[in-house]
């Protein structure tokens, strides 16, 4: 089994942005110290809360291959509370070997100062939150920082020698138009980052503008969102213009340098493990999902009563898992190998899917490369479409 990634979620921001549907909040920083006092424990009582759970604590002795912390805005918690959580990392759990420590970075939450100091801390790749560079777009869906603060923070960046940044943009923000989606694009571009994430700007009930949108509201530049056409144009020109430039579509959503994959991600998307920490964390161990309760509130006080805060476990059938080769894998360029899946499986496991293969292929929405299945190009746009027929 492949070493598992680790991911540390930091669910608190200092605002929140209209379009986000993550469970990140605005908390008084007086909550900080408890809640990194809490991952730090929940890192003590792994093994005993996982074999409370039901599952092995195998994944619990593995090498840790990646580390990842994410939000929310992790920087928020400060160089210190940071450092707490690394170290606790790395006495826990083999980490010293992993090949690849990511933050997750909004512009304008980090000097100059504690770049370097994350870098001492063994963080290697930077995840850069932009999602535009053009500052009427970022104030509109209630960014706290212009275009200016992100392309300041990927050159001080590079200062403190960080030589692997991500940036993400999303598509489909209010008042955008395909000059200012350009306009984002080549910033983006002339800062050079080894690896970018493009979204689709989701309607979604669970962010203010998606439920302003679904209610056809106008608050919050509702009235200023484009059509699903422009964003998914703005998309396909994405894709165009990075690979002109030397970006590889690995993903759906992400485009990188030679060699400069996600690795972390790349294990979502291979059903390969990976172990959550902090509140709402999910964990992965090839057999079982599990996650943490969603309040942080809950989950460092479920952990001061030495109770576990996983609120949710259960053990994936084959067939899910099944689904979920299906539904993932075919989110990366590569698509789904079907002789590795027959050996990993069964042959008679996989084959019944050979009606849906050949009936999205002969739609022209599924092509066959010897053994693989991949995504058609011309079906990127609509892939949710594609995945749906791995369903039941
Ligand atoms: S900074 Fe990121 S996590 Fe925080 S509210 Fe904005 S989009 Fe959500």
């Amino acid at each position: 089994m492949a070493g598992p990634g680790l991911y540390t979620q930091i669910p608190f921001c200092s605002s929140k942005c209209t379009f986000c549907n993550f469970s990140s909040r605005v908390s008084p920083s007086t909550v900080f110290d408890n809640y990194c006092a809490s991952v730090v424990k929940e890192m003590d009582c792994l093994p005993t809360n996982l074999r409370g759970a039901g599952a092995s604590d195998n994944i619990y002795t593995l090498p840790i291959d990646t580390v990842y912390f994410g939000g929310g805005t992790p920087p928020i918690l400060g160089i210190e509370r940071l450092q707490a959580i690394a170290e606790s990392i790395r006495r826990t759990f083999a980490a010293a070997a992993s090949r690849e420590f990511t933050i997750e970075v909004t512009p304008g939450s980090l000097s100059p100062d504690s770049l370097t100091a994350l870098r001492k801390l063994g963080v290697d790749r930077l995840s850069i939150g932009a999602q535009s560079f053009v500052d009427q777009e970022l104030a509109s869906v209630g960014r706290l920082h212009s275009a200016r603060d992100t392309m300041e923070l990927a050159a001080s960046a590079r200062r403190a020698s960080f030589d692997n940044i991500s940036l993400d943009l999303i598509a489909g923000l209010p008042h955008q138009t395909q000059a200012s989606w350009q306009e984002s694009l080549d910033a983006a571009e002339r800062l050079r980052p080894e690896h970018l994430s493009v979204y689709i700007f989701e309607i979604d009930e669970k962010s203010r503008l998606g439920s302003e949108l679904l209610k056809h509201g106008s608050l919050v530049h509702a009235n200023d969102v484009p059509d699903e056409a422009f964003a998914a144009d703005a998309y396909e020109v994405a894709r165009e213009f990075l690979k002109a430039r030397g970006y590889c579509q690995y993903e759906i959503s992400n485009f990188a340098l030679p060699g400069r994959e996600s690795l972390h991600n790349l294990k979502y998307w291979r059903l390969e493990p990976y172990l959550g920490l902090g509140a709402g964390a999910h964990s992965f161990d090839g057999a079982h999902r599990w996650s943490n309760t969603i309040s942080p509130s809950e989950y460092a006080a479920k952990l001061a009563l030495g109770e576990t805060p996983i609120a949710d476990f259960r053990k994936v059938s084959r067939d899910e898992l099944i689904e979920e080769f299906f539904f993932t894998g075919l989110r990366q360029a590569d698509g789904v190998d079907l002789s590795s899946a027959a050996r990993r499986w069964s042959a008679t496991d996989i084959g019944r899917w050979q009606p849906v293969i050949e009936g999205l292929a002969a739609r022209g929405l599924l092509e066959r490369c010897g053994n693989s299945v991949r995504l058609a190009d011309s079906a990127y746009i609509i892939s949710n479409e594609v995945f749906q027929e791995f369903l039941p």
